[in-house]
């Protein structure tokens, strides 16, 4: 990518938001952060991230209606959003991506998986763009 990619960040725990600021920047991206998915789609409507980290349980708005509004638009379905939760129960994974997740983390995370999932999703680990 020429640019620095840009990552925003959905969590309402101020712990978490500040942690995975600090594990994407550190991969050279840039971060915005939001503390639900309200905030997000005004983040979003300002500018388009080219990727976005969400957790789901929020309140105003959860990451689960997120995804559900940003698959309906034209101009967002195809940014790469990948969820990060607590939910750790059988099936979640693969209702999860039938949402339209790309991916899904769960917490507490793993800082080398979070990395290599927006690093699988950004296309950034392949060298020059041919
Ligand atoms: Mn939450």
């Amino acid at each position: 990518m020429a640019h620095e990619p840009s990552v925003l960040i959905v969590e309402d725990n101020e712990r978490n938001r500040k942690l995975f600021r600090l594990v994407v920047e550190s991969m050279g991206c840039r971060t915005r952060l939001t503390n639900d998915g309200e905030e997000a789609l005004q983040a979003i409507e300002a500018a388009l991230p080219d990727l976005i980290l969400t957790d789901i349980q929020m309140p105003n708005m959860d990451g689960m209606k997120l995804i559900g509004l940003l698959k309906a638009e034209e101009r967002t379905r195809s940014i790469p959003v990948i969820a990060v939760t607590s939910f750790a129960m059988a099936g979640d994974r693969e209702r999860l991506l039938e949402v339209g997740f790309v991916d899904y983390l769960s917490k507490p995370i793993d800082t080398e998986a979070m990395q290599q999932a927006i690093t699988r999703h950004l296309g950034i680990d392949r060298g020059s763009d041919d």
